[in-house]
């Protein structure tokens, strides 16, 4: 176990206390986001922030853009604790069970740690494939993942990234931006294809192989195999790739289990209410792990930034002001918006963006600019904003509109500026 005060710093020997008045579990972005808004609303009470990963909390959006794409970027600036919140900050740390009654945590080493209160960060973890174990395979998450990506990512080297969903489609563009030789094996046809109305997931796809990735659609990874110094993936055709690297990228679950063993209400997720406190006496969650109800979109779990530091910030502020005997507690009233990064495109979202809905398309002529809306029977649940910026307010008046009053292509059309 680990022992810090702030993320990089040096560890010290394990003095620290097995009680404290906060403890976040999981150092990710929205225990970052806590521990800030904790200190804020309470000067004097302990904080300690518990995170299985080596590193503290990160901004994980860089692993996959930035750090990449920016020549001047660094790790360095990617941390998100700073000092000021006086937690402590222990890495390395597994929570294996809550014990909700004695307010006690058991940590993997078995030692104990007890709350007065408790928020779960646990956020979300790649789903896997049943690969064999590897160096070489990687499922992205962590900065651990990111400086091995680094190590085996050298220009000339060859990659396979399996998955064209999000995480996917941005490591296999990072990827191919420093010269390394990406196949792109998906199951579906087309990059984000999940995601994308046919034509916009067409032009995407076609910018992807005009930029040197090999895109193969129809296939998972069926086959792969460790050779010491390179890994071989057998695609849905049996061809095979010899890669130095595997990025597999198909998804996320949520982090809940511990959750759920402590009696606490889950449902694909730690279930919340409008305060973001669970159904166990002063426990909260925030972030990737909790399922909310959103104002326009209904019960739902986001794995986005925006929500989890939003959460994070509530659900600091909430607890603070359940030890401190403000009685009032802040709603989560709130529908997050998130973006991604594709070689030049660049978007911004709200919502539910599903293929599968019916979608009303609004593009220049040019189609470098677009929007796109999601529709269920008149009722818009998502907004695409491809090239378009500052409009994520006016997409959620949309929204926000439709819920009340059916909306059509006549009236979406030429709703928000294509700037
Ligand atoms: C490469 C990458 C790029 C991304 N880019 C974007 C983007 O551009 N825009 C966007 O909106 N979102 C992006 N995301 C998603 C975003 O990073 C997540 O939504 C966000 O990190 C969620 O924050 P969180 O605090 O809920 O969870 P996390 O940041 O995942 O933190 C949870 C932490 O809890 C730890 N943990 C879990 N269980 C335990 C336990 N039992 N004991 C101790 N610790 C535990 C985990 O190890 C983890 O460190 C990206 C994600 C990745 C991986």
């Amino acid at each position: 176990m680990q022992i810090a005060t702030a993320p990089g710093a040096e560890a010290r020997p394990d003095t620290a206390g097995t009680a404290f008045d906060y403890v976040i579990v999981g150092a990710g972005i929205a225990a970052a986001s806590a521990a800030r808004s904790l200190r804020r609303n309470d000067p004097d009470g302990t904080i300690a922030i518990l995170g299985r990963e080596p590193d503290g909390p990160f901004y994980r959006p860089d692993l996959s853009k930035t750090l990449w794409v920016d020549e001047s970027a660094q790790l360095d600036s990617g941390w998100l604790l700073d000092e000021n919140t006086g937690a402590e900050l222990r890495t390395g740390t597994t929570v294996t069970a809550i014990d909700a009654e004695a307010k006690t945590l058991t940590l993997s080493d078995t030692s104990t740690v007890t709350y007065s209160r408790l928020l779960l960060a646990t956020g979300s973890e790649p789903r896997n494939l049943e690969l064999p174990m590897s160096d070489r395979i990687l499922y992205y998450r962590t900065v651990e993942d990111y400086r091995r990506l680094r190590a085996l990512a050298r220009p000339g080297s060859r990659a396979v990234v399996v998955g064209g969903g999000y995480i996917g489609a941005e490591i296999a563009a990072a990827l191919a931006q420093n010269s390394v030789d990406v196949t792109l094996l998906m199951r579906g046809t087309t990059v984000q294809g999940h995601m994308f109305p046919p034509r916009l997931a067409e032009e995407v796809t076609q910018t992807y192989r005009d930029r040197g990735v090999t895109v193969i659609g129809g296939s998972g990874a069926y086959g792969v195999s460790d050779h010491t110094d390179h890994v071989i993936v057998a695609d849905a055709d049996g061809e095979t790739h010899t890669a130095d690297v595997v990025v597999v990228g198909v998804g996320v679950i949520p982090n809940d289990q511990v959750a759920q063993q402590a009696g606490i209400t889950v449902d694909d997720g730690i279930v919340v209410d409008e305060h973001l406190a669970t159904s166990a006496a002063d426990v909260w969650a925030a972030g990737d792990v909790a399922r909310y109800d959103d104002p326009l979109l209904g019960r739902r779990r986001v794995e986005h930034v925006n929500n989890a530091k939003r959460m994070g910030t509530i659900a600091g502020r909430n607890m603070a002001r359940s030890r401190t005997g403000t009685k009032e507690q802040d709603p989560y009233a709130y529908t997050p918006f998130f973006w991604s990064d594709l070689f030049d495109y660049g978007y911004e979202a709200v919502g539910v963006l599903d293929a599968s809905l019916e979608t009303v398309e609004d593009f220049t002529d040019d189609r470098t600019a677009g929007v796109v809306y999601y529709l269920d029977e008149g009722a818009v649940r998502g907004v695409l904003l491809w090239n378009v910026w500052d409009s994520v307010e006016k997409a959620k008046q949309v929204m926000e509109q439709s819920k009340t009053e059916p909306l059509g292509a006549d009236d979406l059309i030429g709703r928000i500026a294509l700037e």
